[in-house]
């Protein structure tokens, strides 16, 4: 009965499978491993294509003749934002090249949201009686837990291939205008690799709001992160929502995290020219100016939006393989028994792996008990609940390949155990 669905199998064959895998687990644990596939990280050799940037910059002074040594310049400096202009299909002056971190900056966004209301708010949403945000799932777990932080509901539609479920989400903002927001990964999402159509962004940039202030977080971290040579295009958020009368409506994130190094990078937010203006304000009464030497080394190592899009064709080269040998061992070890299904990303850093239901967070304690860290089961749900304990996030690009192909090969003797334990017992 191999590669029969678990199923279809006889309560014998089901017997002597969950056997068979209670060995192949001991087997497992017998080795010893130590892996970690819990974040998504870059690893060290796509961390090495960008260290031409410890020499840089060549001097102090950008294109424009500042001084990046200097205080000043809370937007960044031209030469970098016009370059992400470029790549993410907006005007130069409604880019903010700003520090390290874009978490940093969504969460500098919610606090002057929370502290003074934004630029079509009535009041600060901290003087709004309750607030909610519509979270897409599985999602990222870092949106949640700061959603959680600041004490603002959320309320889950389902991520679909072509984005957020966008009815769904429409006939929610439509009623409640406690329903402030709306946070998405719009290419090559976290964690299931969907990429958000034009339709959908359509959509959510046009549909009626009850709330005068909805924001769309349109976090596209993985914007130029392609692991195929199709280059999905994201769509544009700014336009549409202008063109629709909704102009402040989204506010666009991104960093060169995943591009250059992931602790010295630059992130970017992007939005109408007030939002702009409104994010600068408030950033300056607790900043004189972001590090624009970082900023100008950037500028220079790149040269180019096209040279932006050429060194990601590095990093695809590097991490390509690694999702492949994940669909790889999946696809030979789980392919046909019914109790796993799987992303096949083209882009992004992350691999969406459902199990049997209810088997989640037993599998990601089998893998955990034989060395093999997993991210949490749960975490890519608000509050960390998985309604149906079946989503796990798998995050391939830190491990060398060797590792990769062991910890998959591992994780899938977990899920087979736990699904004949399921079934079996
Ligand atoms: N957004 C998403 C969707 C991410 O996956 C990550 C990183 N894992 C971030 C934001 C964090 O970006 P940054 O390093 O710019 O803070």
């Amino acid at each position: 009965a191999e590669n029969q669905p678990l199923a279809d199998q006889s309560p014998a064959e089901l017997a002597a499978f969950l056997a068979a895998q209670q060995q192949a687990y001991t087997d497992l644990q017998g080795k010893g491993l130590k892996l970690d596939l819990t974040r998504g990280k870059p690893a060290a050799a796509q961390l090495d294509l960008s260290d031409a940037l410890l020499g840089l910059p060549t001097g102090p002074k950008d294109s424009a003749g500042v001084d990046t040594r200097n205080y000043g310049g809370l937007e960044g400096i031209a030469e970098l934002r016009a370059m992400f202009a470029e790549l993410l299909w907006v005007e130069p002056e409604q880019v903010v090249a700003g520090g390290n971190s874009s978490l940093v900056m969504m969460r500098e966004v919610l606090t002057d949201l929370w502290l003074k209301g934004g630029v079509d708010s009535e009041r600060p949403w901290s003087q709004e009686e309750k607030v909610t945000f519509i979270c897409p799932v599985p999602g990222y777990d870092r949106h949640f837990t700061l959603l959680d932080w600041f004490g603002i509901d959320t309320v889950t539609v389902p991520m679909n291939s072509d984005g957020p479920d966008a009815e769904a989400v429409a006939a929610l903002a439509a009623n409640d205008p406690s329903i402030k927001g709306i946070w998405i990964v719009p290419t090559y999402a976290n964690p299931t690799g969907s990429i958000a159509s034009l339709e959908v962004a359509e959509r959510l940039a046009s549909m009626p709001t009850a709330a005068p202030d909805f924001k769309i977080f349109w976090d596209n971290a993985y914007a130029f992160h392609h692991l195929t040579e199709d280059e999905a295009k994201s769509a544009d958020i700014l336009s549409l929502a202008s063109a629709a009368g909704n102009p402040h409506r989204p506010i666009m994130f991104a960093s060169t995290s995943k591009i250059t190094y992931a602790g010295a990078g630059v992130a970017f937010l992007a939005g109408s020219t007030e939002t702009v203006s409104w994010y600068t304000t408030h950033l300056g009464k607790g900043a004189i100016g972001p590090d624009k030497l970082n900023q100008l080394r950037h500028a220079q190592f790149f040269g180019s939006a096209q040279g932006v899009r050429d060194h990601m064709t590095q990093h695809r080269l590097i991490i390509a393989p690694k999702f492949d040998e994940v669909d790889r061992v999946l696809t030979e070890r789980l392919g046909g028994l019914g109790v796993a299904s799987w992303t096949k990303p083209t882009g992004g850093y992350f691999v969406s792996l459902d199990v049997l239901d209810g088997t989640a967070s037993r599998v990601v304690q089998l893998a955990k008990e034989a060395g093999i860290a997993l991210t949490p089961a749960g975490a890519s749900f608000p509050k960390g609940d998985d309604p149906h304990d079946r989503n796990i996030r798998l995050a391939p690009t830190f491990p060398e390949m060797g590792e990769v192909s062991a910890a998959m090969d591992g994780v899938a003797t977990c899920v087979l155990l736990a699904a004949a334990e399921k079934l079996a017992g």
